[in-house]
């Protein structure tokens, strides 16, 4: 979704007679159909390149192999060009498609358009893929310790004047009838000139206490990027490049490291592509879930009478994002408090985030879960009363989510249920009325995530 850097398009530009055409495909998605929040997002994204390319961005929907079939059929096509994905279902289609246009004497050209490192390049010694995050990361930084050069904007962009049927960005049906997502939307600027400007933003006023304050939800110190790359409107190496003209200290390594863990995320997915549905570690197959909808629910809804779980869920529905310390204990509540099965979170979160990325997400939950590679220890239960007294210490992120609990005094704001009736009186607060009493209690279900995690028998990791 992007001009600069693009390793295809730069090389297509080398011809004349262009053809820039984007393919929803909504026939080989699998389990994983795009998210609700991800189509807004990519309506707008298109709409953005469609600009970009002076409305001659040819979009169709339907089944890739048979589209690029038909278009090849009708027109003197030579070569065709693409920026390679990295999920299975996507690997599979474009390994058919490859077929079909060798047969029919087309090129094919591919390319990494999206990752620093490329996950086939990265291995140990004896050739099999690495588990552990620092080991991975270290071999990337010593195989390349630059990421390679950026591609400018072609210089010319010899586009073809086809009179042959093109859809318009709305015929792909993206967007919601409900309105939902105005809201939502409202919050962010799309497409590739804004996540430039997001970059050079973050670059000269926020890195410099990225290692200081990226853990605090209200203060805004992450670079909100996510959705931008996941959809292909910035690159890594853009920012990595960006980044790099600083004088590095221990911000710009701590946000290296981040993007390293996105590299990892899909090096994982890659060399483990059933990993959005299937644990890493087989032990946790047998692990004894709980199903509970109506705690699963409250969750979803930011109803569970614990104010920074309430808080981030709500975030997540109210702006398509939420913090990723939130994200580790919203996950942690789930999966060690109420011990629902990391799938059903991993799957909310997909329909939700406008930053969902199958890479991610799955690391994410199974990395909370413990069922990962280089997981967290099943004894790592984030604790979201400790955790909200240590990254929303005067509780802004709290009231700003959760209005109801806006006059209630900071020290009883992480557990309202232990503020003595007057304190709740003062705030208008009748707990279980204006605010949910909590579904479950911390210190009870703390016991019961450890003593079912610690069933497992924890070996040494197997994959
Ligand atoms: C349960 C769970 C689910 C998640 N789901 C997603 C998802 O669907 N999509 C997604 O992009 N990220 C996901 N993450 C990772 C992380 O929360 C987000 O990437 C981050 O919050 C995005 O905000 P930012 O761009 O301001 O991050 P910054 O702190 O500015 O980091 C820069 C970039 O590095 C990458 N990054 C940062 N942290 C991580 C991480 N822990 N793992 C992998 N990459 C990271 C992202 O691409 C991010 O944009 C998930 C994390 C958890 C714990």
């Amino acid at each position: 979704m992007r001009l600069n850097d693009n390793p295809s398009l730069f090389n297509a530009a080398k011809n004349s007679n262009l053809l820039p055409i984007y393919i929803y495909d909504n026939k080989n998605q699998e389990k994983f159909h795009i998210g609700n929040a991800s189509k807004v997002w990519l309506y707008y994204s298109l709409k953005s390149l469609n600009n970009s390319l002076a409305g001659k961005l040819h979009v169709y929907i339907g089944d890739p192999k048979k589209i690029l079939f038909e278009l090849i059929k009708t027109n003197e096509v030579k070569n065709v060009y693409w920026n390679e994905c990295y999920e299975l279902w996507r690997i599979n289609s474009d390994n058919q498609i490859k077929n079909i246009l060798h047969k029919q004497g087309v090129t094919v050209k591919t390319y990494n358009g999206s990752l620093l490192w490329d996950p086939k390049k990265i291995m140990k010694n004896n050739q099999t893929p690495y588990k552990i995050f620092t080991h991975y990361y270290r071999k990337a930084n010593q195989i390349s310790h630059n990421p390679r050069n950026l591609f400018p904007i072609p210089n010319k962009l010899d586009i073809v004047n086809l009179k042959i049927h093109k859809n318009n960005i709305e015929d792909l049906g993206l967007l919601p009838k409900s309105k939902w997502y105005k809201s939502v939307i409202s919050n962010w600027n799309i497409g590739e000139k804004e996540a430039q400007n997001k970059l050079t933003n973050f670059t000269y006023k926020k890195m410099n206490k990225y290692k200081m304050f990226r853990n605090y939800p209200s203060r805004q110190y992450t670079s909100l990027l996510s959705p931008h790359l996941h959809f292909g409107e910035i690159s890594p190496n853009q920012i990595w490049h960006s980044i790099k003209k600083l004088d590095i200290d221990e911000n710009i390594s701590q946000f290296f490291s981040q993007l390293g863990w996105r590299e990892f995320s899909y090096y994982l997915l890659f060399h483990n592509p059933y990993m959005p549905e299937k644990n890493i570690q087989t032990k946790f197959n047998s692990f004894p879930w709980n199903k509970n909808d109506k705690f699963f629910n409250k969750w979803k809804k930011g109803i569970t009478g614990i104010p920074i779980i309430d808080a981030a869920m709500r975030e997540l529905w109210k702006t398509g994002y939420m913090h990723n310390r939130m994200r580790m204990i919203t996950a942690s509540f789930l999966v060690k408090n109420l011990l629902i099965h990391w799938k059903h979170g991993e799957l909310w979160f997909w329909d939700c985030l406008l930053d969902a990325d199958l890479a991610n997400n799955s690391s994410g939950w199974q990395w909370v879960a413990g069922s990962g590679a280089d997981a967290s220890p099943y004894f790592r239960i984030f604790n979201p009363i400790t955790q909200s007294q240590k990254f929303d210490p005067q509780g802004i992120y709290i009231r700003k989510y959760i209005p109801e609990l806006k006059k209630l005094d900071t020290k009883y704001l992480f557990k309202p249920w232990e503020a003595p009736i007057t304190e709740l009186k003062k705030a208008n607060i009748i707990l279980g009325t204006t605010y949910p009493k909590p579904i479950i209690d911390l210190k009870y279900s703390y016991q019961r995530a450890m003593n079912s995690f610690k069933s497992l028998k924890y070996n040494s990791l197997k994959i």
